[in-house]
């Protein structure tokens, strides 16, 4: 596969610079060389993996937003169990798991994962078979 940009990446910060050696922006030593198939592999699992932790720390942040407020706006307002036909502990589970999913996509709206290596793209190649340039 032929790569558009230059070829060594650093996997700390995302740079791409012409030679190898250590990073011109940031240091690190040594780079990658993305004309590599495995090396690309790499970097995609490296931004996969940041997208993971990403998920799952909006999720630790959106989880006590779904227990606090339910239970202040079901505490202060009663009359919703009246008005919900469904049993009380019913209404505060399903409103907790409710307002926890709305808190995370909406950081998830908000915020965006950092993606380093976006020019990869997602596609993921096959190994071996790569076509001599
Ligand atoms: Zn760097």
């Amino acid at each position: 596969m032929k790569i558009d940009g230059a070829p060594w990446v650093c996997s700390e910060c995302g740079g791409r610079q012409e030679t190898a050696g250590a990073c011109a922006a940031c240091g690190e030593d040594p780079l990658v060389d993305a004309r590599e198939a495995e090396m690309r592999e790499l970097l995609r699992e490296m931004d996969l993996r940041r997208k993971d932790r990403f998920e799952r720390r909006t999720l630790w942040i959106a989880i006590p937003f779904g227990i606090v407020l339910p239970v202040l706006v079901l505490a202060s307002l009663p009359v919703i169990f009246d008005l919900v036909p469904a049993p009380p502990l019913l209404t505060v589970v399903g409103s907790m798991i409710g307002v926890t999913l709305v808190v995370w996509i909406g950081l998830r709206k908000l915020f965006k994962p950092k993606v380093r290596f976006a020019w990869l793209g997602d596609s993921h190649e096959e190994f071996g078979h790569e076509e001599l340039e």
